[in-house]
């Protein structure tokens, strides 16, 4: 595989592949790098209402191909690798990945962020066995079974909804007194049956010996502890940016995010952020669509000049 381009883009999630889209079109020898799924975060969503062009929605997996698909018609390679670090080499980019070095005039990081651990016992023991972060992968496999999904914002909601079409109840626990998710999402699941919310509520132990069994609880206001028999427990309480492999290459925000102006530049010239890696990004498929074509167009202005 060559080794040198004009722009490698790391991660191929919605922001990752508008990028690859537009560096490609501009005729730049690009490359991205993607070291799971190619789509990213969108592929977890089962069906996707708000890109804009799908009236009747699309399955988020479907996104992720068709955006693929678009950018590589266009000449766009994909490396399945990780990126392991950055090296500035004079005016080039060295990007080190775990199927070799690869250098870039200019590099578009795009590899945004994974879900946030509970860190209590039994969670890390039990994943896989229970304890899951994906409704849409593991949704089926509690056909007719009690589940509780603990956070409170629209991602969490978006896992109850899909988990109760399969689990007999679905229990939302969320630690604080209201739930953050947008307004249509809490209607959606207030208005279904299955759907119950324990707020002011937080989950101290997952327990079990091969599969969850149930989960310690334990009401904030009043400290009174309590158990709650369930087959799975659905993690979403947030998101954690990729951005460990880049300490001491970029200065990042205390929560880990890279700061760019409004053309994705980072302090570094050549090297661009964007999607939800980028501090206060939306967090949408769409606004990091439009940070990945941002970054791609001040990229080729940076190599231009
Ligand atoms: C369940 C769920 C439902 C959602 N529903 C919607 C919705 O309906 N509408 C909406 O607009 N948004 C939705 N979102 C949010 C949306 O998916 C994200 O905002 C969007 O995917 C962010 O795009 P991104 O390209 O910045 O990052 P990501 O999608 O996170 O993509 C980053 C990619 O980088 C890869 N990567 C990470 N580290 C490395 C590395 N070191 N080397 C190489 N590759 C790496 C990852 O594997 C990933 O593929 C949803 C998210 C989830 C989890």
């Amino acid at each position: 595989m060559n080794k040198e381009y004009e722009v490698i883009i790391i991660g191929g999630g919605p922001a990752g592949l508008s990028a690859g889209l537009y560096t490609s079109r501009a005729r730049l020898n690009s490359l991205l790098i993607e070291k799971g799924l190619v789509g990213g975060q969108i592929t977890d969503a089962e069906l996707v209402e708000n890109y804009p062009g799908f009236a009747e929605g699309i399955s988020g997996l479907e996104l992720g191909q068709l955006m693929h698909q678009q950018a590589t018609k266009y000449g766009l390679k994909t490396l399945l690798a990780e990126a392991t670090g950055i090296e500035l080499k004079g005016e080039q980019k060295v990007v080190r990945t775990t199927k070799g070095n690869f250098t870039g005039k200019a590099v578009i990081i795009a590899n945004g962020s994974e879900r946030r651990k509970l860190g209590i016992p039994g969670e890390e023991k039990l994943t896989g066995r229970g304890v899951s972060y994906c409704a849409t992968c593991d949704a089926p496999f509690f056909q007719e079974k009690p589940v509780a999904v603990v956070g409170g914002g629209d991602a969490a909601i978006t896992e109850a909804l899909h988990l109760a079409k399969f689990a007999s109840r679905v229990i939302v626990i969320h630690r604080r007194n209201q739930l953050r998710a947008s307004r249509i999402l809490q209607e959606k699941a207030s208005s279904e049956p299955k759907i119950e919310f324990l707020l002011d509520s937080i989950v101290d132990e997952i327990e079990g010996e091969d599969v969850v069994k149930k989960i310690k609880l334990r009401q904030v206001t009043t400290g009174k502890e309590s158990t709650l028999d369930v087959a799975g427990v659905f993690i979403a309480v947030g998101l954690k940016p990729n951005t460990d492999y880049l300490k001491g290459v970029l200065t990042l925000d205390a929560a880990g995010y890279i700061t760019t102006n409004d053309r994705m530049e980072t302090e570094i010239p050549g090297i661009f952020a964007a999607g939800d890696i980028r501090q206060n990004s939306a967090r949408q498929a769409i606004t990091a669509a439009g940070d990945g074509a941002t970054a791609a167009i001040y990229a080729k202005k940076f190599i231009a000049e």
